[in-house]
This record gives C-alpha cells, structure tokens and sequence, in this order.
C-alpha cells in the first residue's frame, strides 16, 4: 500500500521526490509527506490532500537555495490504515528525539504492544498510526550506528513494512527495508533512488535491484549495500527495466484490472493478517468495537450495498446463517431508505463499500443510523465517509483498486464477512473444534486463489472461442447463486456483452426459452452440495444446444464428461469456494474483454466511486 520515494545524489532531493511522488500517484493514497536533511536537520512538510498540494507547500516554504543545497530526503503517499489521514498521521514520522524520520508502506500488525512498551519507557506519540511506533522503537534501540538500530528493532515487528529512515547526523546515506511492501533501488551515475516501483526511477536510471524480504539495505550516493535482517551482507543481482512509464505503473501488466487480479494473494493475505486467532478458533477484528455479550445479542443482520459489494453481501447471508444461526437479509442500498425498513434494537446492520463513498449506501447507513440501529461498515478506503459514520467495522487492506471493475475488492470482503460471520458463530453455537477447523480454511485462501491464476491459460482458450459471443448465462446455486451474478456482472461491465447471472434452478421458470446453441453457459458445478442438481441443471441447457463451460473442482472427472469446456478451481471448502471461483470468472471477463479490445480499466458510462443516487 501506496508509496516510498527516497533519494541521496548530485541533484536537489526535492525536486527528484516530488516528481517521483507524482509517478506513483496511481497507486492511489490519501495523504503525502517529505523530509530532507540539511545542515544536520531534519526538514518536513506533510498535509493530507494531493501531491501537488504538497509540492506547492514545499516550494513557497524552502527557498531555491536550500532546496539545491539538499542532497538526501524521502517522501510517502500514504494510504491510511490506522488513523484518519490527517495531517498529523502523514509520513513522515519521527523518533522521540526528532533526530530521526521513517517513512512507511504496510502494517505494523503488533503497534498496540510494541506502543504500550514503549509508552511505558516514557516515549509519547503523536498520530494514531502503527507507523510512529516503529520509528519510536528504532529511535529506542539507535546508539549511532542506524543499520544496526533498524536491523534490530525489525527483529520484533509482525506485520508487513517497507520502510525508508534518515537520521539528521548522517547526509551521506539513509537506510531502506522490506518485507511484504515492495521496494526498488535504482542505481545512477553519482545517484542512488528508491521507490516502491519502477515508474518512480526509470527517468533516472534503468539499472535497478529488487529487493526481497527481510532485506535491509544501506543507500549511499555510490550504492548499495544489502544486508539481512542479522545485519550480514547479501548479494542482489541488479537488473534491467526495459518498461516504458506506463507499464511500469501496471507492474508490467496489460491493464490494472489484471495486475489487480493477480494481487489478490498478496491482498488476501493482507486482509487476513493479524486477525485469526488459531488457539481460540476466533476471528480478531477489534475495528468491531463489541463485546461477545454485545454481540450475541444481535438477533438478525441486514446488509446493504450495491454492485459488486451487493453480490459479496448475498454470500454473506449464506455465511452468516450457516455459521452463526442469524437471520440475515440482503437489502438493495439504494432501495433502503425508501421503503421504510423495520429496524430493531438487535439488529446489526451491515453496510459494505470499496470506496465508503457510494451514495445510496451512505444514505442507508445514515437511515439505519436514524433508526437507533448498531451499523457496521466494511470498507476499503481508511477514514471514508461511511467508515466514519458507521464508526464501527473492519477494513478489507486490499490497497487501492484503480480498476474500474472491482476485482481484489471482492474477494477481500468475502473474506472479511466469513471472519465475522465465525466470530459472531463463536459467540454463539460454533464449537472452538469447528472454530480452529474453520481458521485452517480461511488461511487457505491466498494458496486457492494463486491456483487458479495458474489457470490462466486455460480460460484464455475458453475465452476465445467464445468472445464473439452476443449474450451469456451464468448458472449457480446456494452461495455460488451470487458468484454467477457477479460473473456475469464483471462480463457486463468490461466487454459490454449482454450476460445474465441466474440461479440455476429458476432457468426453467423463464429464461430458458433464450437458449440456443449462440448463447454459453458458464455453469458453477464445483464438487460442494448442490452439484448433482447442478449437473441435472446443465443438461437442461445441453438438451437446448447451449454450449456449457462448467467450473469444476481438480479431479472430478464425472462432472467433466458432462461439460462441453472446462475451467478448473482447486478443492476446497464448500464456504471458501466462492472466493477462488469468482477469481476463475474474473480472468474469463478480462480476457473476453481484451480480446474484444474493449477500454478495460475505463469501461464506458462507468465510475469507480458512484456518489450520486
Ligand atoms: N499503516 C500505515 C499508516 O496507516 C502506512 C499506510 C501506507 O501503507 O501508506 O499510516
């Protein structure tokens, strides 16, 4: 999550931050900050708002002569996750001397401990981020050798970090490390930059080292030296960029749609750190703000939301009711408020948006809100509207999604409603035996959703032959009933082809009079119950000359033989199922899409954040 830039060389530090804080702007983020070292100080500017705000700060405060004078500095685009994105939570943050700053992409999943530590060796922090405490701690164990203290003080984080640190003694180098966030060192003639990718270094050199986890390395004007987190010497290979700036900004990918599906292990895996509590059986998500007793008096759940977030919450139910024996509705946002819906004290209302932006599902929160009911958001972005006002809830930590048509988001909201569906179940019914099976499943998820990526090319066949297809069906049942909407929806939006997401079992109540062998199901017929019925399902349509692409589980060879194409997703969980089958009919739409040519990260008439009615 969002981005580094760091700088030491013959040039002025600001002028190559700024622009390199603007290169990653895509990334997406909240707030921004710099610091500069200069005549054995430390020089900041942060504020929230957009790196051009930051840059004009920056130039009416420090004068042209200062500003060539400093040679050495990092800047951040933050995407808060913890606190608000004020300007008192920017990047960067210093130690309790002010001597040093650090700059930081990631989670520090332990702060709350490390902070108590420290508070009670009398250090006092200034901003509600997990970040400040980890340059406390450095600043704690610094004893004027700065790789050392940085080495050391990694060596009690849990979490996921790229980091950037400079101390006011030292102009000649500062000191970089990663682990989960990615980091990148360029190496110029006198010149040595680091950013969180290439699109930040490629005007300046093309010769780069990537670094891996747990590395650590000291940047100096001359280069690098890389070392482990014991503070040994390791060998990186430097490699060379051949992208050109765009590219660079999709890691290489054709579009951010598909680098955005291919970082759904990495994201899955973000939003599920620090938040399965293995020994109890038990999701942690202290976002929720409740008590066990609070929580098991909730006596039904409505969830609101619209589109993507929509299909997750219709999952959600199945979870909900399955795992924790509520009742549980799924309501429209957009048609909350208007219909006067009947709010008890116990209900839990459940609002869910990528952006905490959308406008009908504020308006239901606010609705919800005014009917005295216990609202909960589940949002990606830190600090939005609906995370605010619902004051409650957990975020998904996918980072940002700059795809128009939401992907990582998705699959990171079914996760996050699966955890609280298990710890709402464990206030309740669910045994802690079920509860630690269920643990082991959701930790799978990252693994499933990597297996299919490495399907890839089967799909991509599929796709071609049926590109030019004019309409499509997507069939399921049970909770993959809103995996074939969402399927189809992904197809609607990105390639404009008519498709319609259908339970399997009402095809024959109507919209079975449309097949013919011109229209393609793709039919979720995953071994998990419901699959007979599913297979009886696609004989309807097989009898109707409609070519089948069933979903299948690896190994069952008996729905195969029933299929006219196969797509296939690895053996799992009937209640993880979704998360890996939907990952399976993302790349289908992406790949249907490219080979029409359509516009996939803009599709028409489309907006990432709808926050009009
Ligand atoms: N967790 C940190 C914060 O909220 C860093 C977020 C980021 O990656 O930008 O400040």
């Amino acid at each position: 999550m969002c981005g580094i830039v760091g700088y030491i060389g013959n040039k002025s530090a600001t002028d190559v931050l700024i622009s390199g804080l603007k290169r990653l702007e895509y990334r997406g983020y909240d707030s921004a900050g710099i610091v500069v070292v200069s005549g054995g100080k430390l020089h900041t500017v942060k504020q929230s708002g957009k790196v051009r705000d930051l840059e004009q700060m920056v130039y009416s405060r420090w004068d042209e002569k200062f500003q060539a004078g400093a040679t050495l500095g990092i800047s951040h685009t933050r995407w808060a996750t913890h606190g608000s994105p004020t300007p008192e939570n920017a990047h960067p943050h210093y130690d309790q001397t002010g001597r040093l700053a650090m700059v930081h992409n990631g989670i520090i999943e332990n702060y709350s401990s490390l902070r108590t530590q420290l508070q009670a060796k009398g250090h006092v922090f200034k901003s509600q981020t997990d970040s400040e405490v980890l340059i406390h701690l450095i600043g704690e164990l610094y004893q004027g050798n700065l790789v050392e203290a940085v080495c050391a003080a990694l060596k009690h984080v849990e979490g996921t970090y790229g980091i950037a640190v400079v101390s006011a003694e030292r102009p000649d180098e500062f000191v970089v490390a990663r682990k989960g966030s990615p980091l990148v060192i360029g190496l110029g003639e006198g010149e040595t930059i680091v950013a969180s990718d290439v699109s930040a270094i490629i005007s300046h050199t093309r010769q780069v080292i990537y670094l891996d986890d747990d590395d650590v390395a000291v940047v100096r004007a001359s280069g690098v030296d890389v070392r482990n987190i014991n503070n040994v010497p390791v060998s990186r290979a430097v490699a060379k960029v051949d992208w050109d700036v765009g590219a660079a900004e999709k890691g290489g990918y054709e579009h951010f749609m598909l680098k955005e599906i291919h970082e759904q292990p990495e994201s899955l895996g973000n939003t599920l750190r620090g938040r399965l509590d293995e020994q109890m059986g038990t999701a942690l998500l202290s976002g929720l703000s409740l008590t066990p007793r609070e929580l098991s008096a909730i006596r039904r759940v409505v969830i609101v939301a619209c589109g993507t977030s929509y299909h997750a919450g219709m999952v959600g139910k199945y979870y909900f009711e399955e795992l924790a024996d509520i009742p549980t509705e799924v309501d429209q946002a957009a048609e909350y408020r208007y219909r006067n819906p009947i709010i008890r004290p116990d209900d839990m209302v459940v609002a869910i948006s990528q952006s905490g932006e959308t406008a009908d599902t504020l308006a239901a929160v606010r609705e919800a809100k005014q009917k005295g009911a216990l609202v909960v958001g589940i949002c990606n972005v830190v600090g939005s509207t609906i995370a605010r006002e619902a004051g409650r809830g957990v975020y998904l930590h996918a980072g940002p999604e700059i795809g128009v048509a939401s992907t990582k988001a998705f699959t990171c909201q079914l996760t996050v409603l699966l955890m609280m569906a298990l710890k709402l179940g464990r206030c309740r019914r669910l045994s802690r035996q079920n509860g630690m099976e269920l643990c082991e499943k959701i930790q799978e998820i990252p693994k499933l959703v990597k297996a299919v990526l490495a399907r890839n090319d089967e799909i991509v066949k599929v796709a071609e032959q049926y590109h030019q297809a004019r309409d499509f069906f997507f069939l399921g049942r049970g909770a993959m009933f809103p995996v074939a909407l969402e399927g189809a929806l992904k197809l609607k939006e990105i390639s404009y082809i008519h498709a319609e997401g259908y339970h399997a079992a009402e095809l024959k109540h109507g919209p079975i009079a449309l097949l013919d062998k011109q229209t393609p199901v793709l039919a979720m017929v995953n071994d998990i119950a419901g699959r007979d019925k599913m297979i009886s399902n696609v004989q309807e349509c097989r009898a109707r000359h409609a070519p089948v692409i069933g979903i299948v589980t690896e190994g069952d060879a008996d729905v195969e033989a029933n299929m006219d194409h196969v797509i296939h997703v690895p053996k799992c969980s009937h209640l993880t199922a979704p998360i890996p089958t939907v990952v399976a009919l993302q790349l289908f739409a992406y790949h249907v899409a490219r080979l029409r040519q359509c516009s996939i990260d803009q599709p028409r008439n489309l907006a990432k954040s709808v926050t009009v009615e």
